[in-house]
């Protein structure tokens, strides 16, 4: 099992160049987009056409996605397409409308919370959460509007809604906030800027900022400013939130991609992390949870080009069978030091079985494949799960094989499986995910969106072929030498360590460390031995069977 983490609230993947690219104003759509709705609300003919309803959205849209940053159109337009789906909910009654209203709303505090629509856009949000059933939340948005937007419109509804009780504790808890200790985490709505950790090589790094809990986050650039000296810029606004007193304020990294970070307290509620941009020629920025961290990959102008690998279509040549694809392989042995990862009826430990066949399968792959190997521990030591793919990534990897065992309540469960990334497709591979991620199966359900962002820069039929050759290679290996093998497949599943890789990878639950006689047999070194010479075997079929199609770059 995995300690690993989970993407939320927001991913953001971007070329330097997107943000800043629209200059003209977006009055003259908006202005027809509101004079559609007005069309739309005056015409009782019209206003029972749900295609009525999504289109003048639409229009909305558009306008907001054009003008993303624009601090005046962008909300305006979210208020407008909660609002429109919020009465189309009243001709429709579907659930579904009204969480496409909160949704908007959500969107639209979060990301620009100093809007004169936020408090408006927190209240009705509220009351559609108390009409969906949903008064927790509800009344969490309209404690926000007492602690953040004292004497808005929204304020005294807000207040009347929460009743005077509520409201006389959170002014209280408003006046002492300054005086407060960290323990006093619960009634604190400030998260706390920590930690900042990088790694470099030439041509990526890696940053992490490490954040005290959950928090909202947003990411932009700042074009270049000659006068002032300064470089184009990547900015990140954690909000709320607050630096460390004790954190350094200015970073300097080496390798030039990422050359200085600053961090500061933007203003009341915003720390804003700055990156001098170098010769960066993109960047990606997703977050992880438990604990929360944002990270932020840079690739340099010469990050090597991925090729695009797959089947081949006729004879393959030698070179094509010496592996053009598959050159350096990095092997991760699941979990190490403070996290044992699983453990058997008797007490052994995922950290130590993984490592032992991360050894076994470095020296088969240099034997077979004659391929460089890494791994991304060698020894019993702990590591986080963002320095694992930084690894993959920064080494310029072909493929990323992590290993694990797999463990259940059901002590008889038992088998061998294979997963690449992707959403689950069955109760079973949530199951897993969900004890792999350390996380509720709802809310592997809830990222869903952010996962098809990331999804798009992944290599997923690479990553499902590979999987296949070897689930197939174990298995077909472990049935030579032992019985009961059971095959379980190929699956996939949201684990997150698979996530930020810019290679085919895929994690292999090599047997359940949580069945008695599986524990007894990954206690034996023959057992792990033939595991790692069954993922070696699924990786030298796969390399036979891929022909490199083209250099295509690095995904998109
Ligand atoms: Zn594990």
């Amino acid at each position: 099992m995995c300690i690993i983490s989970l993407i939320i609230f927001a991913s953001l993947s971007f070329n330097s160049n997107e943000i800043f690219a629209k200059s003209t104003s977006p009055r003259p759509q908006y202005s027809a987009a509101w004079k559609a709705y007005k069309r739309l609300t005056k015409s009782p003919r019209l206003r029972k056409d749900r295609r009525a309803w999504l289109k003048v959205i639409r229009a909305f849209r558009k306008v907001y996605l054009s003008w993303p940053e624009n601090e005046v159109y962008a909300p305006k337009s979210l208020y407008m397409m909660a609002r429109l789906y919020k009465e189309l909910y009243g001709y429709s009654g579907r659930k579904k409308d009204l969480r496409e209203a909160i949704e908007r709303y959500e969107v639209l505090f979060e990301r620009f919370p100093q809007s004169p629509y936020a408090d408006d856009a927190l209240y009705h949000a509220g009351v559609l959460y108390l009409r969906m059933g949903q008064k927790e939340k509800a009344l969490s948005y309209w404690k926000r509007i007492i602690l953040d937007y004292e004497g808005s419109d929204y304020y005294r509804k807000a207040a009347r809604r929460l009743g005077k009780k509520k409201v006389s504790k959170l002014k209280a808890q408003k006046r002492t906030y300054g005086t407060r200790t960290s323990g006093d985490v619960l009634a604190n709505p400030y998260a706390v800027v920590k930690d900042i950790r990088h790694w470099s090589e030439k041509d990526y790094t890696r940053v992490v900022i490490d954040v005290s809990k959950n928090t909202h986050y947003h990411a932009g650039f700042l074009s270049e400013n000659r006068k002032k000296g300064l470089p184009k810029r990547l900015y990140i606004d954690i909000t709320p939130a607050r630096v460390a007193k004790d954190l350094e304020k200015k970073i300097v990294i080496s390798g030039g991609l990422l050359k200085r970070v600053r961090i500061a307290q933007y203003d009341r509620d915003t720390a804003r992390v700055v990156f001098d941009l170098g010769k960066t020629s993109k960047t990606k920025v997703f977050n992880l949870e438990d604990p929360f961290r944002i990270v932020v990959d840079a690739f340099g102008e010469k990050y090597p080009q991925r090729p695009l690998c797959l089947p081949p279509k006729g004879k393959l040549t030698l070179a094509q069978q010496l592996g053009l694809c598959v050159r350096r392989i990095v092997v991760d042995a699941g979990h190490g030091g403070k996290d044992p990862g699983a453990i058997g009826p008797t007490g052994l430990r995922e950290k130590d079985v993984t490592l032992k066949i991360a050894h076994f399968l470095k020296k088969e792959l240099e034997k077979r494949l004659n391929a460089e190997v890494i791994l991304t521990r060698s020894t019993d030591k702990y590591l986080p799960l963002e320095q694992r793919t930084a690894i993959a990534n920064a080494k310029k990897a072909d493929l990323f094989i992590s290993i694990h065992c797999n463990a259940a309540p059901n002590r008889r469960l038992k088998g061998v499986e294979t997963y690449f990334l992707n959403f689950a497709l069955d109760e079973e591979a949530m199951r897993v995910a969900a004890l792999e991620n350390a996380t509720s199966r709802r809310r592997i359900g809830d990222i869903k969106g952010i996962l098809t962002k990331i999804m798009k820069n992944s290599k997923v039929e690479e990553s499902k072929r590979l999987s296949k050759f070897i689930q197939n290679g174990l298995v077909t290996t472990l049935k030579k030498r032992y019985s009961g093998i059971s095959d379980l497949g190929v699956k996939q599943a949201p684990f997150f360590v698979l996530i930020g890789a810019r290679m085919p990878a895929v994690l292999t639950e090599v047997s359940f460390i949580s069945n008695k006689r599986e524990e007894r047999r990954l206690r034996s070194p023959k057992y792990l031995e033939a595991i790692a010479k069954g993922i070696a075997a699924g990786i030298e079929e796969y390399v036979k069977n891929t022909e490199l199609i083209a250099n295509l770059g690095m995904g998109n």
